[in-house]
């Protein structure tokens, strides 16, 4: 594992050289950014760096041969520890922090970083999900932020700076990482074999919002099937909206998750509605379209849409402002069965008549 394993974050890298050849190097880190951008590699990318064999800190770089930087990739080096929200869990353990109640300070990650390096110079530890520890790992925590023990690095990553304790953020370096390139993450798909075509990597890519982990979950294959159900319908130039509507409202049903999973994936449904639109809107102005998501869609509204000259554009438009007012909607809590019948009502409604105008 090196540098070259990790896309993007190149002003971070060299941010962080930087300070530590100036000899600033921070006791401890808060990584922020949004979710599946790399942080977390980042990190220990990071940290393998400063363990190192053949470069010096003030390089920044892993040689990835030398037995620290073996160990690493390993997982086994001695000095080296994470911890993160375990899966199905919405809080860090304390227990995580600061040992079980029967052995508590004698174990965890805050003990494993006070003792001394057994085999470099530093012990580095990563606190993945930062924004997921309650109050009691917080205050556990914050005692080792006010009195870093020597030779100790602690990293913090967080999705989210809002729900940091302002204490704990105050005594960690702030590093802001941004998306992704949607190449990147188009790249990242096949080489993780989550996408099979470039076509369907570049697709997802686009509208991830420069985020692996949201691209992954638009290729979730149920969530595509129900993708690709969308598109035959807004493929008909006027869309029965009560059997659409039900289709997706259904979909979203069977694809499961709580309320906020429901709702994210009505938001999706919209989205990749909004984007056939946007498609269309910059195919009628004469834009060059990169084939993307719902291509045939796209193509056969277009035709339908090109005859009727400005009035074709005007209608595309309406239509994609239509799907943003769904995503508000969306956004401010309406229920998804509801908004997917008022959404594929209006879109209906507003073809029919302004087709019916044109002709
Ligand atoms: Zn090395």
């Amino acid at each position: 594992m090196n540098w070259d394993d990790l896309r993007g974050h190149r002003d971070q890298i060299e941010m962080l050289r930087r300070s530590i050849a100036r000899g600033r190097q921070a006791h401890a880190y808060l990584f922020a950014g949004s979710p599946g951008i790399g942080k977390s590699r980042f990190a220990r990318i990071f940290a393998q760096s400063l363990f190192c064999e053949n470069h010096v800190d003030t390089e920044l770089l892993a040689c990835g041969d030398c037995s620290p930087c073996l160990q690493m990739t390993a997982g086994s080096h001695p000095d080296f520890f994470a911890i993160g929200c375990p899966e199905g869990k919405n809080e860090i353990p304390v227990s995580l922090f600061s040992g079980d109640k029967e052995r508590r300070g004698q174990e965890g990650l805050i003990h494993d970083l006070s003792l001394r390096p057994m085999a470099g110079t530093r012990r580095i530890a990563v606190l993945d999900d930062a924004n997921r520890m309650n109050e009691e790992g917080a205050n556990a925590l914050l005692k080792t932020l006010e009195e870093p023990p020597p030779d100790s690095m602690l990293i913090l990553i967080a999705e989210n700076l809002d729900a940091m304790l302002p204490t704990i953020r105050s005594r960690c370096q702030l590093v802001r990482f941004s998306s992704l390139a949607a190449s990147d993450v188009a790249d990242l798909l096949i080489e993780n074999e989550i996408a099979s075509t470039s076509e369907e990597a570049s697709a997802a890519a686009g509208m991830s919002e420069g985020s692996l982990h949201i691209a992954s979950q638009l290729l979730n294959p149920a969530l595509r099937s129900l993708r690709l159900k969308l598109y035959d319908a807004l493929a008909t130039a006027v869309p029965r909206p009560i059997d659409v509507a039900k289709a997706m409202t259904t979909g979203i049903d069977e694809l499961g998750g709580g309320t906020n999973e429901q709702r994210r994936n009505a938001g999706w449904l919209i989205r990749f509605a909004q984007e056939v639109y946007r498609q269309v809107v910059l195919q009628l102005s004469g834009d060059n379209v990169p084939s993307g998501s719902g291509t045939e869609v796209v193509g056969r509204f277009t035709m339908l849409l090109a005859s009727r000259g400005a009035k074709g554009l005007e209608l595309a438009m309406e239509l994609f402002d239509r799907c943003v007012l769904a995503e508000d909607h969306i956004s401010w809590n309406v229920a998804p069965a509801k908004t997917m019948d008022a959404l594929f009502n209006d879109l209906a409604r507003t073809t029919r008549i302004r087709l019916q105008a044109t002709r």
